[in-house]
C-alpha cells in the first residue's frame, strides 16, 4: 500500500473489540460515521450525520460549570434551575473541548477523523483474537461505502495481513463505490430492509431499486464477496407473510448467499437519541419477544428448507 493510501482519512463513530454478531469468530468492527438512509428505527442515529455531532447526557451533569469556561463560541450556559449545562447547538463547532474537562463522562462525543494507519494500528492489536477465534475486521455504520476509498483501504490493508474482511451494507450508492471494495471483500452483510417499493420510500425515505440493482451486481462481480442478507425485522412494517416470502423469492436469484439472518427491532438505541436532542419515531413499536422471531424464522424455513436463516442477535430464537 502506498503512503498516501495509509495518510487517507475517514470519519470514524467508533471501533468495537471482541464483538461476535458481525461475521465469523471475533470481530473488531470500525463503525463510519454517516448514512444516505434515515430508517425510522435506527438503533445508532449517533451514526447517521455525515459531521460530528456532541450529545449530552443531563443526568450525569454536575453543574460545575467547566464546560462553559473552555467554550470558544459561547455555546453553552448553566440553567440555574436545574443546574446543569445547556448548549445551543447552532452556536456548537463540536471542537469537543467542553468534553476534555468534563469530569462526569456527561458530554459525549460523535465522531473523530482517523487516518488508514491509524486504524491499523487499531486493528492490529487484536491479530491473536482473530487467529484463535477465525474472526477478523467488519466495517460498519453508518455506511462505509459513503467513504470508498478510505474503506476500500482498510479492507486492502487487512487481507495484505490475512485478516479475514466483512462489511455491513445498506447497498444505497452509486456501484463505482461498492465496486472499489469487492476484491478485498470476505463477507458482505447486505442490508435487505422490505421488498415493496413504496413501503421502503415511506419508512426509509428512499424506494429500494438502487439496492437491489447493487445487490445483483454485486453477486454477478467476478470479486464476488458471499452474501449474507439481513433483514431488521420491526413489527408492522415487514415482518408479513408477503414480504418474507418475496425476501426468500429475491435470495433465489443470489448464487452467493450464505444465509439469512433476521435482526429484530430492539430499543437500545433510545439514549443516543435524548442525548442528541432528537425524537424517536418508533415509540409504538412493541418490543419484539422470541417466540415472534421464531415464529418468523420457521414461517420463512417452512418454505425453504435449504437455506440457511437463523437469528443474527443473540435472540435467543430457534
Ligand atoms: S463542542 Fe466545542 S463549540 Fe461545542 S459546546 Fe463544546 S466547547 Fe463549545
Ligand atoms: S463540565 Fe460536564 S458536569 Fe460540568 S457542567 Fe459541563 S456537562 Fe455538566
Amino acid at each position: 500500500m502506498t503512503e498516501n493510501q495509509l495518510n487517507l482519512t475517514g470519519n470514524i463513530l467508533r471501533i468495537e473489540r471482541s464483538s461476535i454478531h458481525d461475521g465469523s469468530g471475533l470481530r473488531t468492527v470500525v463503525f463510519l460515521k454517516g448514512c444516505p438512509l434515515s430508517c425510522s428505527w435506527c438503533s445508532t442515529p449517533e451514526s447517521r450525520n455525515f459531521e460530528f455531532e456532541k450529545g449530552f447526557a443531563a443526568e450525569l451533569c454536575l453543574g460545575c460549570g467547566k464546560c462553559a469556561a473552555v467554550c470558544k463560541n459561547n455555546a453553552i450556559y448553566i440553567d440555574p434551575d436545574n443546574k446543569a449545562a445547556v448548549t445551543d447547538r447552532n452556536m456548537c463547532s463540536c471542537c469537543f473541548n467542553c468534553a476534555n474537562v468534563c469530569p462526569s463522562n456527561a458530554v459525549k462525543t460523535y465522531g473523530k477523523t482517523m487516518t488508514v494507519s491509524e486504524v491499523m494500528d487499531e486493528i492490529k492489536k487484536d491479530e491473536i483474537f482473530f487467529y484463535h477465534s477465525g474472526g477478523g475486521i467488519t466495517l460498519s455504520g453508518g455506511e462505509p461505502i459513503s467513504q470508498s476509498d478510505f474503506s476500500a483501504a482498510l479492507l486492502r490493508e487487512s487481507r495484505l495481513l490475512g485478516i479475514n474482511t466483512a462489511l455491513e451494507s445498506c447497498l444505497y450508492g452509486n456501484y463505482k463505490n461498492i465496486e472499489k471494495l469487492l476484491p478485498w471483500l470476505d463477507t458482505l452483510y447486505a442490508d435487505l430492509k422490505h421488498m415493496d417499493y413504496g413501503m421502503h420510500e415511506k419508512w426509509i425515505g428512499e424506494d429500494n431499486s438502487l439496492i437491489l440493482e447493487n445487490l445483483a451486481k454485486v453477486n454477478q462481480s467476478e470479486y464476488s464477496p458471499q452474501i449474507v442478507i439481513r433483514v431488521p425485522l420491526v413489527p408492522g412494517f415487514n415482518d408479513s407473510d408477503e414480504n418474507l416470502l418475496a425476501t426468500l423469492q429475491f435470495c433465489k436469484s443470489l448464487n452467493n448467499l450464505k444465509g439469512l439472518e433476521l435482526l429484530p427491532y430492539h430499543r437500545l438505541g433510545v439514549d443516543s437519541y435524548r442525548y442528541l436532542g432528537l425524537d424517536y419515531r418508533c415509540g409504538e413499536i412493541p418490543p419484539p419477544t422470541a417466540e415472534w422471531l421464531s415464529s418468523r424464522i420457521s414461517f420463512l424455513k417452512e418454505h425453504n428448507s435449504k437455506l440457511v436463516i437463523s437469528s443474527g442477535s443473540g435472540f435467543n430464537a430457534k
